[in-house]
């Protein structure tokens, strides 16, 4: 249970923040950067990690645990996960759901890359977030650095790296 012990301290902010032990929450070809706490519109911080990929690429559960789907005019498409290692995961701009509120493995797909909400008209990616014991947002760039560097790459096609951020509808 390596989640709960890590998740036993209470994170640092900053780039020096701990990695959980998650998935990688997408499931292809990948490219992000630690753009945490980037200055966004109307004076507000990013709480997350962009993660690009390909429209309709499969999004995953990061960890075991239980998923509820949002709308917001801001985070589109989006999904909680209530993770079972007592920490909540949020994901935004998704293209559509995978299934309904429900119990999730990790690994389990519940939804895919796009970019609704205020995301609209910019390359399709997933904005990413981790909410240690359900508290403030953490930034999320160590985890997904451990988990999308060096996963296992099981079921992911290759085809999809090359027209990120310059295919359109
Ligand atoms: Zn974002």
């Amino acid at each position: 249970m390596a989640a709960l012990t890590l998740g036993a301290c209470f994170p640092l902010p900053g780039p020096g923040d701990q990695a959980f032990d998650i998935r990688c929450p997408v499931n292809g070809t990948v490219s992000f950067s630690d753009d945490w706490h980037a200055a966004r519109s109307g004076g507000t911080l990013h709480e997350g990690n962009d993660v690009f990929s390909a429209r309709w690429t499969p999004n995953v559960a990061v960890v075991d645990g239980r998923i509820v789907q949002r709308t917001g005019t801001r985070s589109g498409t989006a999904v909680w996960l209530y993770g079972d290692d007592g920490h909540d995961y949020f994901y935004a701009h998704f293209q559509a759901w995978e299934g309904v509120n429900r119990t999730v493995q990790a690994g389990d797909v519940i939804g895919y890359t796009g970019n609704s909400g205020d995301a609209s008209g910019t390359a399709t990616h997933t904005h990413f977030e981790i909410h240690p014991n359900g508290g403030a947002a953490v930034n999320p760039y160590a985890s997904l650095s451990a988990a999308c560097t060096n996963r296992k790459t099981t079921g992911v096609s290759s085809a999809s790296s090359t027209e990120v951020g310059t295919e359109r509808e």
